[in-house]
């Protein structure tokens, strides 16, 4: 039985109270203290982050004290940080575990033992907290947000935190409170560049909103999707849920510099087929370790609390043409049967190109159906058949004429008037030069834009863009701005022609 019961600061680690206690009796036996508040001789490991049989200690608080097992496992401990992404019945089988106790296999079960994850060996500190504390309070403490995993900083101060000297690591540690003598005054100052300060502290703040302010749970399953749904939502993933992994990865390490992911233990290898972030988003139920679940939904611009505020989550769809309204769908199929029928002998591509919200709609929804009713290109055939090279000729006319009309009506920098590129507008083949489309041949050739032509409009338009802009128009701007370069002899004096001209065209008006 204690005596009495140390006050409890805010976030204060269990291990500091006990230390708290232990200091104010005056007490040199660790031995004895245990005795005291377990019952027992504890020789088994004594964990200062993973305390457990805290049933055993509550009940030798003193009989005056009203502090219960669930506000000291939930309030005085990292409980809520390392169950915050395990399922509801994960969290209740660790807190048993604290309650009760469970022996050598507790780290097992937190999931912390097999982890990539390692807490840091020292229980962390903040100069700036141990300053003002023993100005106020006239002792420090252990914070629990200090010994987070990945936490670099202390989110009041904006300092980085800093190792102590007690090692937690080792079982035999005995209990030792956050002064001077463990808390070095090491005088660095703060050692990371300000993006990886701000990196942290959003991560910090994630934390302590699992530490402090969450208590829900979701399952695993439910997280996987609710990620899905993200990377869908941000183009990461394709409408039925295949996530885009390289553009992914390379999101993510830019996202991220190398030091930070580093500093995190969390480096990834964009090439390798086992990068953590590549399995993260699997559904498998590999043990995932909260600081990566934080990680990642910093990059995806999620603040942890959606996670655990939204009800329903979609997911992978592998079974999409279910989940349309029936009603929907008839209308949708209806309308392609009826495009199909406006359209007969179009191909796959044509008939997407005449529908194309319908095409993708069926296609993403209703893909079997689509693929039953649509008919398959069939190239031979078509060729087989005997063209009408009149119509075309005349068809191909009126494509060449709005491909150029088009080109000149473009914005930005002129683009020459030539073949090639009145092709690329109607998204022709080499075809379009065949020899029996004569007025189509005619009317290229005609069309064709001589060099000195082209490089005259490109010089009309650098003028006018020019003019839009403040400053004299000079030669040597518009030779650049037109993109001929600064040292073209040619050019210049085709500049210097244009500019008379133009000069002389006010002159005149
Ligand atoms: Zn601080």
């Amino acid at each position: 039985m204690m005596n009495f019961l140390p006050i409890i600061y805010d976030d204060e680690i269990l291990f500091s109270v006990i230390s708290r206690y232990k200091q104010m009796c005056g007490m040199v036996s660790k031995q004895a203290l245990e005795e005291d508040l377990f019952n027992q001789r504890r020789n088994m490991n004594t964990s200062v982050l993973f305390p457990q049989e805290i049933n055993t200690l509550v009940q030798n608080f003193p009989p005056n004290s009203q502090v219960t097992v669930r506000e000291v496992i939930i309030n005085q401990t990292l409980y809520p940080f390392y169950t915050a992404f395990l399922s509801e019945q994960r969290s209740e089988e660790i807190y048993r575990g604290m309650a009760k106790g469970h022996g050598k296999g507790f780290v097992n079960l937190l999931g912390i033992a097999g982890s990539k994850i390692k807490t840091n060996d020292l229980l962390k500190f903040c100069p700036s907290c141990l300053h003002d504390d023993m100005e106020h309070l006239g002792e420090s403490y252990w914070r629990r947000l200090h010994q987070i995993p990945g936490a670099l900083y202390c989110i009041k101060h904006q300092v980085s935190l800093r190792n102590s000297k007690i090692i937690i690591t080792d079982s035999r540690v005995d209990f030792y409170c956050a002064d001077e003598d463990v808390c070095p005054d090491q005088n660095e100052e703060n050692i990371y560049p300000p993006i990886i300060q701000d990196l942290n502290l959003t991560y910090i703040r994630n934390a302590s909103f699992l530490l402090s302010e969450n208590q829900k749970r979701k399952d695993l399953t439910f997280i996987i999707n609710f990620y899905i749904d993200q990377l869908r939502e941000k183009g990461f993933a394709s409408k039925v849920g295949s996530v885009y992994i390289k553009e992914l990865l390379e999101a993510f390490v830019q996202f991220y510099p190398s030091q930070y992911l580093e500093l995190m233990q969390s480096s990834i290898d964009v090439d390798k087929e086992t990068n953590w972030v590549r399995l993260f988003i699997r559904n498998n139920n590999k043990n995932r370790s909260p600081l990566r679940h934080l990680l990642f939904m910093q990059f995806l611009g999620i603040d942890v609390k959606e996670l655990f505020e939204v009800e329903t989550v979609t997911g992978k769809q592998t079974i999409q043409h279910e989940r349309a309204p029936h009603l929907e769908l008839d209308k949708k199929r209806k309308e392609w049967l009826k495009l199909i029928q406006d359209n007969l002998g179009a191909s796959r591509s044509k008939l997407k190109n005449i529908g194309k919200a319908l095409h993708t709609w069926l296609y993403v929804n209703d893909r079997p159906w689509y693929d039953k009713v649509t008919p398959i290109e069939i190239v031979k055939r078509k060729r087989k058949e005997s063209i009408d090279w009149e119509k075309r000729d005349n068809e191909c006319l009126l494509l060449a004429n709005k491909a150029v009309e088009m080109l000149m009506k473009k914005e930005g920098k002129p683009i020459r008037i030539i073949p090639s590129n009145i092709r690329r507008v109607i998204g022709v083949r080499r075809w379009f030069h065949h020899k029996k489309l004569v007025k189509t041949g005619k009317y290229l050739k005609e069309i064709t834009e001589d060099l000195e032509s082209y490089r005259i409009r490109k010089i009309n338009w650098a003028i006018d863009e020019l003019k839009q802009q403040e400053g004299s128009i000079t030669v040597y701007k518009i030779q650049l701005y037109a993109g001929f370069g600064g040292s073209n002899r040619e050019s210049k004096q085709l500049i210097e022609k244009v500019l008379i001209k133009v000069d002389l065209l006010k002159e005149n008006q």
